[in-house]
């Protein structure tokens, strides 16, 4: 209830429940959950659905602007969920690095492959794939593929999943 921008959750006594006709399907109770108690159900609100939204948003940010933005991702503290999440927990595999890109989608997908090609941590949360190659966020969310988001953003103009890294040592 606390995390829900809409207030859309309703606990009682007797019940609780999402208010469909309020629940704009941002799937923040989803992620906060610890007990994996909430399931965001309907036709936008699955996680591809949320992942396509989110690269739909950031379009609508950029437009106009495309031309004066500049995107750095830092690989460091690679955690198993999201960084918008109220709790953290072991990285799942070492700091990659920090990187630089004029487009979104390049630099997203470099940072992907970055993970992937890493060694994970045995003793953290990726329960799987800890070799190099491997995909490391299905080996934490199995049920989730990392790849809608970039394939949707690439689809709609966002940027390209193209890329060349060039290390500045
Ligand atoms: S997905 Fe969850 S947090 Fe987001 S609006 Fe719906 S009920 Fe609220």
């Amino acid at each position: 209830m606390e995390w829900c921008p809409v207030d859309a959750i309703i606990i009682t006594p007797q019940e609780s429940r999402i208010n469909p006709d309020l629940c704009i399907g941002c799937g923040e109770c989803k992620v906060t959950c610890n007990y994996e108690a909430v399931k965001v159900s309907g036709g936008n609100t699955n996680t591809r659905a949320v992942q396509e939204k989110m690269v739909e948003y950031a379009l609508g940010g950029i437009k106009g602007k495309e031309k004066k933005m500049g995107y750095f991702n830092f690989l460091m503290d690679i955690t198993p969920e999201c960084d918008c999440c109220g709790w953290s927990d072991r990285p799942i595999v070492p700091d990659q690095g920090f990187l630089y890109s004029d487009d979104p989608v390049a630099i997203d997908q470099a940072s992907l492959d970055l993970v992937n090609k890493a060694r994970g941590f045995e003793d953290s949360a990726l329960k799987e794939n800890h070799e190099p190659g491997q995909d490391k966020f299905r080996g934490v969310h199995s049920d989730v593929d990392p790849e809608d988001q970039l394939r949707h953003a690439e689809k709609i103009g966002l940027g390209s999943r193209k890329y060349k890294l060039i290390n500045i040592d």
